[in-house]
């Protein structure tokens, strides 16, 4: 349970650095693997500050090829509770319909939490909350339905799931998992990342990881080669945008392999915590809700509050465009 340990102390972070050729290489044994593998390949990033991982540095460290883009690891004996404020995770699973979503979220917890099919229409209808505990710490997985598709101004007409979707997750996220298919991104998955940041704000970015699922099309490949190796611009893109952090899951892995994978996720989330020194991300939206929740109010009140202060947000923006524009054609 939370120990809601007030102003956390930042500690000792640790950052690895080992300058070396200049060969990319894939990175040692390292849980921030992922994102540093996946950045060494993108040469906007990697022609600065290009270096490797040492394959005998542990877990949570990561190369210089990250500094200033990915969170520095922090490592050491106060591993079980990252040096987070409350000894509580919050993850948000955001997506488009059908890229498993759900499935992801029952790997993580290590149950079937979430319901999890194949569905031309999104079968997850609001958003919901599972929890594990990883070590000292409780984690809550917010499984999310189609909140993230241009279909949402018809879906959720009046906010209300979105709503919801704040005030299941105050005090805000520590890490947001966007789910992708292993070489199925479409268009709806740029689009996802658009309304991720509509909803959260373009800063949600930083604390975004992308997570591939179908792992098992990689047929034993790395999932940083694939999305060096891709073509596919818009996705190297969108990786780029989320700092550069990407991990695989194959849903339908069980054991060992299951295990795996979701330490290699943790490796991300733990980087992004200790960048972030334990505080979630929060945004005006987290802060209204947390407002609300300390005075008390009922459950419903506070969905109406919190959905039409998103309300507002987007007329807001409507008003601003169209008084930007106005103000153009003036001239
Ligand atoms: P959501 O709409 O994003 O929540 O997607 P779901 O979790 O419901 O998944 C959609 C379909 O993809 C389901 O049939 C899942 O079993 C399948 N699926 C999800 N992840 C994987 C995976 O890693 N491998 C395979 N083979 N199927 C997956
Ligand atoms: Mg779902």
């Amino acid at each position: 349970m939370g120990s809601g340990a007030g102003g956390s102390t930042p500690m000792i972070t640790m950052v690895v650095i080992v300058f070396a050729d200049r060969s990319p290489g894939p990175l040692a044994g390292d849980t921030c693997r992922g994102a540093g593998a996946a950045l060494g390949h993108f040469p906007w990033y990697q022609e600065e500050q290009p270096a490797t991982l040492k394959p005998e540095d542990s877990h949570w460290s990561v190369g210089p090829a990250l500094l200033g883009l990915l969170p520095p690891c922090r490592k050491g004996s106060e591993d079980s509770t990252w040096g987070l404020q409350e000894r509580k995770l919050r993850l948000i699973l955001a997506g488009r319909t059908g890229a498993g979503k759900s499935a992801t979220g029952n790997s993580i917890l290590g149950q079937n939490c979430f319901f999890s099919r194949l569905g031309a229409t999104s079968v997850t209808t609001t958003c919901e909350v599972g929890r594990c505990s990883w070590g000292e710490l409780q984690v809550e997985v917010m499984d999310t339905p189609d909140l993230f598709s241009s279909q949402v101004p018809k879906t959720d007409p009046g906010f209300q799931e979105r709503a919801r979707c704040y005030l299941l997750s105050a005090p805000g996220p520590h890490a947001v998992i966007l789910v992708t298919q292993l070489g199925r991104f479409t268009a709806q998955d740029q689009q996802a990342l658009s309304a991720l940041k509509d909803l959260f704000g373009d800063r949600v970015t930083a604390r975004t990881i992308v997570l591939f699922t179908r792992k098992e099309d990689l047929a034993g490949g790395s999932v940083q080669e694939f999305v060096r190796d891709t073509d596919n611009r818009a996705l190297r893109r969108l990786v780029a945008e989320c700092g550069g952090r990407v991990c695989a899951f194959n849903n339908r892995a069980v054991g060992t392999e299951q295990e795996d994978q979701v330490k290699e996720l943790l490796g991300l989330v733990k980087c992004l915590v200790g960048a972030h020194s334990g505080v979630p991300f929060t945004n005006d939206v987290y802060h209204l809700a947390q407002d609300l929740a300390r005075r008390n109010m009922d459950q419903e009140e506070q969905e109406r509050r919190v959905a039409k202060k998103l309300q507002d947000r987007q007329l807001g923006w409507w008003r601003w465009l169209f008084g930007v524009q106005g103000g153009r054609q003036r001239r």
